[in-house]
């Protein structure tokens, strides 16, 4: 629990959308932007996914000015390289400046380095510059199921999560609080073994961001698309006994109004056991261990 007026961990959302940003008057509340979510915990700064909430993310720790801003040292933690997940990386503005040092965490990838592949990417003729080209150190370090690491006093851990490509889940704990970031997962069938480590992370955490993409409808039709139900996310919260879960990965096709109608779903689901649900939205910050 937070000690008085002081917040040790504070978890802040930049982008909360999956698959493809959207924006327009029907996404005003819950926000357009693909996966990007600051962790700050002491003094270190956590980035979880490089989706394009990334660029504002930058601009909020360092500053929008078009000469740049002040340095900044961030480790990013990077659950798997669909688009979605990493376009925002050369929008990360305290990139621009050379005392910068931004550490990128993910997972190893089956035919080559994480570095490897972004480097791949980010390079003529899918964008106008090479990775290699922005000023500040940017260094890539891949994991694999079951690593920890440690972030100054932030402990972490990643496990494999089902999920088209080499995809990770991470479990943060720092201060006495813990929190679980599982953007995009597949959810199982009722008869099918549960072989990924997302039970294991979520197990007592304080906080658990989860991927709730669809309706129970939705999925009839997308049931290998890589995500899971509301009523899914809530089913795999109450079993960890975590106390607050957030619904995360908002399908671009869902605007504010069924967003709203989800969450309710999901209080309903939740109520019984008196889990706490609340549903991502950009700009909002939430405290692990917080009411
Ligand atoms: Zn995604
Ligand atoms: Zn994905």
């Amino acid at each position: 629990m937070a000690t008085g007026t002081l917040r040790v961990v504070e978890v802040t959302f930049f982008g909360t959308r999956g698959s493809c940003p959207c924006s327009g008057d029907a996404y005003q509340r819950y926000g357009g932007n693909t996966p990007s979510v600051l962790v700050r915990t002491g003094d270190q700064l956590i980035v979880l996914d490089l989706g394009t909430g990334l660029r504002a993310l930058g601009a909020h720790v360092s500053s929008d000015h078009p000469a740049g801003g002040p340095p900044v040292r961030a480790t990013a933690l990077l659950t798997h390289l669909h688009f979605d997940h990493i376009i925002g990386l050369p929008f990360f503005g305290p990139l621009r400046h050379h005392d910068s040092v931004f550490d990128v965490y993910g997972p190893r990838q089956p035919d080559g380095t994480l570095d490897g592949a972004l480097r791949e990417i980010v390079r003529p003729p899918f964008f106008p510059v090479r990775l290699d080209t922005l000023l500040g150190a940017l260094r890539f370090h891949d994991l694999d199921d079951g690593d920890h690491l440690a972030i100054g006093d932030a402990k972490v851990r990643a496990r494999t999560i089902r999920h088209p490509g080499a995809t990770l889940g991470y479990r943060i704990e720092a201060d006495g609080h813990s929190m679980v970031y599982i953007p995009d997962h597949q959810q199982i069938g009722a008869d099918e073994p549960d072989e990924d480590g997302a039970l294991e992370l979520c197990e007592g955490a304080d906080l658990l961001v989860h991927d709730a993409q669809y309706t129970d409808f939705e999925l009839v039709h997308k049931r290998k698309w890589g995500h899971s139900t509301v009523e899914y996310a809530v089913a795999l919260a109450v079993r960890a006994g975590v106390g607050h879960l957030v619904l995360f990965h908002h399908d671009p096709s869902h605007d504010d109004r069924q967003l709203d109608a989800m969450l309710e779903r999901a209080k309903e689901l939740a109520w019984p056991s008196g889990l706490r649900v609340t549903s991502a939205a950009e700009g909002e910050t939430v405290v692990p261990g917080a009411g």
